[in-house]
């Protein structure tokens, strides 16, 4: 997608810190980050929202997870505990609009969100 920043990122055209890639996933800092850890896990493949996931594209989700767990291992709070978010559309709070998932840990997050 020509406009979308993270397939910017994705085609090397934008900068970003990348910690882990594969051939179907990106992980990078948040440029903006909200706890000691913040990285964005993106499908490689542009997909706006959830709401797009169709049955063929959805096991890319499960990869997402399984990367993020695997970097909270990494980092040292996988025991502690972090969270994963997936904002989805306006009310959901998503700002960028390819399918993203936040990985928070360093720090103990409240509950519920604003
Ligand atoms: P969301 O509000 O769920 O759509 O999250 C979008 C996230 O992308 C925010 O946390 C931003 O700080 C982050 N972000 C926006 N542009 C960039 C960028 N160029 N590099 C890294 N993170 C970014
Ligand atoms: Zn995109």
């Amino acid at each position: 997608m020509a406009d979308c920043i993270f397939c910017k990122i994705v085609a090397g055209e934008i900068p970003a810190k990348v910690v882990f890639e594969d051939d179907q996933v990106l992980a990078f800092e948040d440029l903006n980050p909200q706890a000691p850890t913040h990285v964005l896990v993106i499908p490689k493949q542009h997909i706006a929202t959830l709401n797009e996931l169709t049955a063929e594209t959805a096991p890319v989700i499960g990869h997402m997870a399984h990367v993020a767990a695997q970097i909270a291992r990494d980092r040292e709070f996988a025991e502690n505990g972090y969270r994963t978010v997936m904002n989805c559309n306006q009310d959901g709070g998503q700002t960028v609009y390819h399918v993203h998932m936040h990985v928070l840990g360093g720090r103990a997050l409240s509950w519920p969100p604003g």
